[in-house]
């Protein structure tokens, strides 16, 4: 394992060549977007067509007590005109958003800049026939389809905000935001098919509507046709009223500064929180890192797997790539449906050029064995990409050498909700990878690592501790909504005159960040710092071991222990001869110190509807603190966790 993340994989030559940007431009465009960023990012705002140009360009401080983040702050634009109207004069009949269903049987559909355009007048015209209005919230809780692309562009073309629901989520979710958001409407499907099983997204909403106020209405889209209940007088339905408004609608010019939308954060760490992003600084930063970062090229079939109802379908489905005139591919289904290699197939039907997924993804993909994507043709792939948590490096060679067959860079992309769009990354033309670093800073953005204990930047070029960032960029979260405190309290407060990003990170000697986890999943163990991802990464690099998660538990004598929760692959029987044998793996993989002094056989990990572990229910049970598990309800499995406590390791 060390081996492989010690190894440079260079810029292949020919990528660099066509490249928008290779290593030198990277490093003369980095200096300038520190030296001025005014210049630099005045002259970035020019990728958008304004109404009323900007004349200030950044207005930010991060002094806590006065946390204000404002950037093009007198520029009025529209991000759907920028979306889609400003390209009908050169691209009217190029595909936007390609649509792939659930079902592989059922035809793609291919949506043009024209039919999208149509699509979302009609769209915002059932909005405003509804009463919405500019500043109005708009709860979208929608399968992956193309009518969320357009129920979320038509609340930007007519300046409501939306907040986009992910269709995972229980009513009780879905009742809290709306409330949280004071939502008007909400925007909903019959049913959603997701890898063959169907969620019954209207009649979550019906039962999420009984704790909202009654003024809320519920727009419908009828996707599957399945039978629904109907509540006159409050429900539409979109489809029927679309086919009767205007086909045009005009797009309301919007000052820099109104909110784009609201989104919760995906609560691994807490209550959720309802991330505001901006309309002109989130547009600029969401299409710029789309096109360096992925090196988009014009023509380009784009796919990120993702859902709308996370930041990086917002910024890498919709907007990022829709402000770049691109076509985006939109999957309404499952990585395993109807067998693991319907991604690959979906690649090599749609053709795909850039695909950007997550690591638990690509995990779980690669637990199924190699020929499920060797046997596809992935040959128009140029690059890829991965998002959502560190990667352990045996999931990067893997994703390299079978999916990328060793030509494609690979972007890891460390970003968050709260950024907008990617912080640190490599530049695919101009930035050696290595597995599992993210490598370096995105333009305009100051990475630093600060000392944890007090504080003090840490400026030696190999060191450790915690992230943050030193300034403002375009893409960054303006408030939390309803609650400007909480935002200063959470990123502004614990170190002064710094954005915190809760992540712990590493700075090697070539200055590459390697982000360790979150801060609260860093253990001291016997005086030794280190983050539970490492000895995660180690135990997933035993071929018998499927995943793993790693928190630390109050310890007599060392102060915390390691208490590591394993999932083994398909068929492999859990014994104490295998224990023996994972704790002498990490003694040897990462040393000594690192050896777990508890497993516990876990069939299931706590998850996220985004897929993300929620180590916080897992110290808890390590702890054997299971009684106040605090905020569960975006687990995607909550019984996962009964079993969790039933066999718990530690019952001191
Ligand atoms: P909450 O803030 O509610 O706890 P969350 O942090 O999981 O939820 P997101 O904004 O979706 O919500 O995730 C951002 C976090 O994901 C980052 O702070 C980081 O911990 C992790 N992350 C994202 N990308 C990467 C990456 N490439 N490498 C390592 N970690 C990553
Ligand atoms: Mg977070």
């Amino acid at each position: 394992m060390a081996d492989q993340a010690h190894t440079i994989h260079p810029v292949p030559e020919a990528f660099a060549t066509g490249a928008h940007v290779d290593a030198a431009r990277y490093a003369e465009m980095y200096q300038a977007s520190i030296d001025d960023p005014d210049g630099f990012w005045g002259e970035q705002g020019k990728r958008l067509d304004w109404i009323k140009p900007y004349t200030k360009v950044q207005n930010t401080t991060f002094e806590f007590g006065k946390v204000d983040i404002r950037w093009y702050e007198d520029g009025v634009l529209n991000v759907a005109a920028n979306c889609i109207d400003r390209h009908l004069a050169t691209r009217a009949e190029q595909t936007a958003i390609i649509f792939e269903p659930d079902n592989p049987e059922d035809p793609a559909q291919h949506i043009t800049y024209r039919e999208l355009h149509e699509k979302v007048c009609r769209f915002a015209n059932v909005l405003l026939a509804q009463g919405v209005m500019r500043g109005d919230r708009v709860v979208i809780y929608m399968p992956m389809i193309p009518e969320a692309a357009y129920a979320m562009l038509a609340c930007a073309r007519i300046g409501a905000i939306h907040s986009v629901v992910f269709a995972g989520f229980s009513p009780d979710a879905l009742a809290n935001r709306i409330n949280d958001c004071g939502a008007k409407v909400v925007i909903t499907a019959d049913t959603a098919p997701r890898g063959g099983r169907k969620t019954a997204l209207k009649s979550n909403a019906d039962a999420a509507l009984l704790h909202c106020s009654d003024k809320v209405r519920c727009l419908v889209v009828k996707h599957t046709g399945d039978q629904t209940t109907w509540i006159e007088g409050r429900d539409v339905d979109v489809k029927a009223q679309m086919a009767s408004v205007a086909p045009d609608c005009p797009a309301r010019p919007m000052n820099a500064e109104d909110p784009l939308f609201i989104l919760y954060t995906s609560g691994s760490t807490g209550r959720p929180k309802g991330v505001v992003h901006s309309s002109g600084g989130y547009l600029v930063f969401a299409a710029m890192t789309h096109q360096y970062t992925f090196d988009y090229h014009d023509g380009d079939v784009f796919w990120c797997s993702a859902d709308v109802g996370w930041v990086t379908g917002h910024s890498y489905i919709v907007y990022g790539p829709l402000a770049n005139g691109a076509t985006t591919l939109m999957f309404e289904g499952v990585p395993t449906y109807p067998d693991a290699g319907r991604f690959w197939a979906i690649c090599d039907k749609h053709k795909v050029n850039q695909f950007y997924t997550a690591p638990t993804a690509i995990r779980a993909l690669m637990g199924q064995g190699p020929e499920w994507v060797d046997k596809y043709d992935l040959s128009t792939l140029k690059l890829l990409g991965t998002v959502g948590e560190p990667i352990n490096p045996e999931a990067w060679v893997w994703y390299d050498e079978h999916v990328g067959r060793g030509r494609c860079p690979i972007v890891d992309t460390w970003w968050q909700t709260e950024t907008g769009g990617h912080m640190i990354t490599p530049l695919p033309g101009a930035i050696p990878t290595k597995p599992g670093s993210a490598t370096k800073p995105f333009f305009g953005v100051q990475p630093v690592i600060l000392d944890p204990t007090d504080g003090h930047e840490l400026t030696e070029t190999a060191t450790e501790g915690v992230l943050a960032i030193k300034d403002s960029w375009p893409g960054q979260m303006r408030t939390v909504w309803g609650d400007h405190e909480r935002f200063q309290k959470t990123y502004f407060e614990q170190y002064k005159g710094y954005y915190f990003s809760g992540d712990g990170c590493r700075r090697d000697a070539d200055g590459d960040y390697w982000i360790t986890g979150r801060v609260d999943d860093v253990i001291n163990v016997s005086g030794h710092r280190m983050g539970t991802a490492e000895v995660e990464s180690a135990l997933v690099a035993h071929a018998k071991v499927a995943e793993a998660a790693v928190v630390g538990y109050p310890h007599p004598v060392k102060g915390q222990g390691i208490y590591a929760y394993v999932t083994l692959m398909n068929g492999i029987d859990p014994s104490d001869s295998l224990k023996s044998e994972l704790e002498g793996w990490v003694r040897t993989e990462i040393g000594p110190i690192a050896k777990p002094d508890l497993i516990q056989w876990a069939p299931g990990l706590p998850k996220t509807r985004s897929g993300k572990i929620m180590r916080r229910i897992l110290r808890k049970i390590a702890e054997n603190d299971y009684g106040a598990l605090g905020d569960t309800s975006t687990l995607a499995d909550p019984s996962v966790v009964d079993e969790l406590i039933e066999n718990r390791m530690n019952r001191g």
